[in-house]
């Protein structure tokens, strides 16, 4: 479904069947280790940093080249919301709709296996499956993706799924370059919203990114 409101068009698309797959085993089990989503998130971002920074060498055609290459958490206590923001490399709209709607690869399907065949299911491998994103709809009832590619032409995205079934895609105007990703959080982890949680968690799994990490303001 495509709904026009000027020059901005939502549509509303239907994940890739292995993804619904996935995000079924995410979403409706009960897991161990639910805080590795953030291990997750943070390593996209690195990733999405580094592929910048390597772009950048060569490409001086880029979209806010000043900005500085970080990753920032921002945690509302009150509202039960994670947001996490890189500047790296972003993505077009047809990059949101490839890398997260659909699985190109096959680990997806041994990730499924794997999970099918466990009887107390860990998540904690979702990684290495190459499929580490969706772990996120572990603790969200709903994500929100802005992102704004480094190519000085394209335009900003917003993505918007509440892991079942489907999301909708739109266009976000005034975005700096990178990703946003706003997490709301399921009544049962609103913890992830905690300083001192995602602070623990950081140092826990993700202490030797290469790229400055804030939470709240306070470097980590
Ligand atoms: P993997 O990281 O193993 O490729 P993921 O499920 O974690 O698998 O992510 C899927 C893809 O989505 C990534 O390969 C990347 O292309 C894209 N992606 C996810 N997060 C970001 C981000 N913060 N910035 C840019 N691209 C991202
Ligand atoms: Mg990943």
């Amino acid at each position: 479904m495509s709904v026009s409101t000027g020059e901005n068009t939502y549509e509303t698309r239907e994940f890739q069947a292995e993804v619904k797959q996935i995000l079924d085993i995410v979403v409706n089990s009960l897991y161990t280790d639910r805080e590795i989503f953030l291990r997750e998130l943070i390593s996209n971002a690195a990733d999405a940093l580094e592929k910048f920074r390597y772009e950048n060498l060569t490409n001086k055609n880029v979209k806010d080249e000043e900005l500085p290459l970080e990753i920032t958490i921002e945690l509302d206590d009150k509202e039960h919301i994670l947001t996490i923001t890189d500047t790296g490399i972003g993505m077009t709209r047809e990059e949101l709709i490839e890398n997260l709607g659909t699985i190109a690869h096959s680990g997806s399907k041994a990730f499924i296996k794997q999970m099918a065949e466990a009887n107390q299911k860990d998540l904690n491998l979702i990684g290495q499956f190459g499929v580490g994103f969706y772990a996120a709809f572990m603790v969200a009832k709903k994500i929100r993706v802005l992102s704004r590619s480094y190519q000085p032409d394209a335009a900003g995205c917003e993505w918007v799924s509440d892991g079942i079934g489907n999301y909708t895609i739109g266009t976000a105007t005034d975005l700096p370059r990178g990703t946003k990703i706003i997490l709301e959080l399921k009544d049962d982890a609103h913890e992830f919203a905690g300083v001192e949680t995602i602070k623990r968690i950081i140092k826990q799994y993700s202490s030797f990114v290469p790229f400055t990490i804030r939470v709240n303001g306070e470097q980590i």
